[in-house]
């Protein structure tokens, strides 16, 4: 079996039933936002559109929301799971045990003070480079067509090979998972590819550093790469490329030299587009969509001895 990577920040024991676990913590759940579902499909959360349900899907809506619920997390070891548009996920047929978190209104402010934007970890990448441009800023032209927040673009260093986000981080605010808010200057984070040493904590917000560049200039890099996006990739329910590039190769080279276009296990396939990426059906499940990725593994591993490693997350249980 190929390799998957799972990403649950913080996996408690259940200490009751289901049922036992719902009665007990909606009410002080409630107490503490009046955001939460029960029962939640992660269908509705992520671009795949696939997934069983969150038991607790929470929006929280300021700081001291989010340290009440850290608080109630740490006393009962409630497993939780942090969300930003589900946009590189991959939730499991069976969804996700204990709480899913969303930031709401308060993550999703924007400063900029001179070359500086200072963004919560809610706000859209997509609104971001609208900001950036306005303010004739450059450095975030790359970011062009990624979907997502910034809190998941920081934590997976998102990024294509014009440039990534860590390039531009001058700091970070995270809460631990202790429930102590710690900034984060650039030189405390390390930012590799398609990946950051933030994983253990809830970003809060991040400030980008940003350079003063002529209007026009700034858009026609963003004009050239969305149009490169377009041309390149498929449109539909998917979450971007699945595996990172190997060293020295390209996953959606490897993957197209060895299996048919568009090769399908139940409602997922491989686009005929771009191989490195998978789409879902309408009827398709998580399970068709993590089987077409463990076969494709297993066939680069045999035919190129090349272990390809995930870029998607798969969370949850199955
Ligand atoms: C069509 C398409 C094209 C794409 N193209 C690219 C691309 O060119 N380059 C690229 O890098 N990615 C690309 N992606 C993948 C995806 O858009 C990025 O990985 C994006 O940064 C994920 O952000 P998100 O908010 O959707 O995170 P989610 O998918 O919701 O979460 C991803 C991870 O980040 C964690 N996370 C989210 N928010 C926080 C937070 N505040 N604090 C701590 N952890 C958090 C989650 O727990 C999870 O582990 C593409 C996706 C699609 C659908």
């Amino acid at each position: 079996m190929g390799e998957v990577e799972a990403t649950v920040i913080q996996q408690g024991h259940k200490d009751t039933e289901d049922t036992e676990d719902t009665e007990v913590l909606l009410p002080q759940l409630l107490r503490i936002t009046p955001h939460v579902l029960t029962h939640e499909p992660m269908s509705k959360h992520t671009s795949f559109g696939i997934g069983g349900s969150a038991d607790f899907f929470v929006t929280i809506q300021n700081r001291g929301e989010l340290e009440r619920l850290l608080h109630l997390i740490q006393k009962y070891h409630i497993p939780f799971f942090i969300i930003g548009s589900g946009t590189n996920l991959v939730v499991r047929d069976k969804g996700i045990r204990g709480i899913v978190i969303k930031l709401g209104d308060e993550f999703r402010q924007i400063i900029v003070e001179h070359n500086i934007i200072c963004a919560g970890a809610g706000v859209l990448l997509s609104k971001l480079v609208n900001i950036a441009v306005k303010n004739e800023l450059s450095g975030l032209e790359f970011a062009t067509g990624i979907p997502g927040t910034i809190g998941g673009a920081i934590v997976g260093n998102a990024g294509t090979e014009t440039g990534c986000i860590g390039d531009i981080v001058n700091r970070v605010e995270v809460l631990s998972i202790e429930g102590s808010f710690e900034i984060l200057t650039a030189d405390n984070i390390e930012f590799s590819y398609r990946n950051s040493n933030l994983k253990k904590y809830i970003v809060i917000n991040a400030e980008l550093l940003l350079t003063k560049c002529d209007f026009l200039g700034i858009i026609n890099t963003m004009n050239s790469i969305l149009k490169k996006r377009q041309n390149a990739q498929p449109k539909g329910r998917g979450a971007g490329s699945i595996f990172k590039n190997p060293e020295g190769a390209f996953a959606w080279k490897l993957i197209r030299d060895i299996l048919p276009k568009g090769m399908r296990m139940g409602g997922a396939y491989i686009s005929s587009k771009h191989a490195n990426f998978i789409l879902a059906d309408k009827e398709a499940r998580a399970d068709d969509v993590e089987r077409l990725i463990v076969y494709i593994q297993d066939c680069v591993r045999k035919d190129c001895g090349v272990e390809l490693v995930t870029e998607v997350r798969i969370v949850g249980e199955g």
